[in-house]
């Protein structure tokens, strides 16, 4: 029986220790019990499996925080007004025969030129593209060396209205435009237009947090 108990030691790569037998013993304390050893006369011990050691670890909580600033059409300033003004016409020169949802924006990089962009769709529909991106690739593509330092987005419903809430870009928009912001290595600040109003948002990170980038790879 000893050399039994033995051989379980020694195959078994788990944690063990020996308790003296108890029948009280409250059986959440244990995993599992692996040998009442005492079912042999000779012996009167419990083999008990010891769940893995936990270090302590506090709960916490983390807040993100998001400024945005909230302006009218005549609070913008002129180059804020002339990007929106560019959002605005990009939007009728999309190609939205699906959606029939018109979507422009309008990138100011570093040397103050403007490029625009519109959502262009396809009858495969995964294969449009949204406005910013087209935009921002566009940008990139044709000024690789001129970091982004603005973007802002506006966009028509169905009936060619302007939204009156502002528009927001996508989930795959932020993650694009948040690695042209790390390109960029300056913030690159974000207006989406309504005509409630304009909300103006310090950096493209505020719009993503959490987010995944090259830190983790
Ligand atoms: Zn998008």
């Amino acid at each position: 029986m000893v050399l039994i108990v033995l051989l379980v030691f020694l195959f078994r790569r788990q944690r063990y220790t020996i308790l003296p037998k108890q029948e009280t013993i409250p059986r959440y304390f244990f995993q599992s019990i692996m040998i009442r050893a005492d079912s042999f006369d000779s012996c009167s011990f419990f083999f008990v499996h010891l769940p893995p050691q936990k270090k302590d670890y506090p709960m916490k909580e983390l807040d993100f925080h998001m400024h945005v600033l909230v302006k009218q059409e005549d609070e913008l300033t002129a180059e804020e007004l002339q990007l929106v003004d560019e959002a605005r016409r990009a939007t009728y020169r999309s190609y939205a025969p699906y959606s029939h949802f018109s979507v422009g924006a309008a990138v100011e990089l570093a040397d103050g030129t403007i490029v625009s962009g519109s959502n262009q769709e396809n009858a495969a529909y995964p294969s449009g593209l949204c406005a910013e991106r087209t935009a921002v690739f566009y940008a990139n593509s044709r000024y690789p060396d001129q970091p982004i330092r603005r973007l802002c987005i506006a966009a028509r419903d169905t009936e060619g209205k302007f939204l009156q809430r502002p528009i927001s870009p996508c989930g795959a928009c932020r993650q694009v435009l948040l690695e042209a912001e790390q390109r960029a290595k300056n913030a690159i600040e974000v207006l989406l237009y309504g005509t409630d109003g304009v909300y103006i948002i310090r950096s493209i990170k505020d719009l993503l947090p959490l987010s995944f980038d090259e830190s983790f790879l």
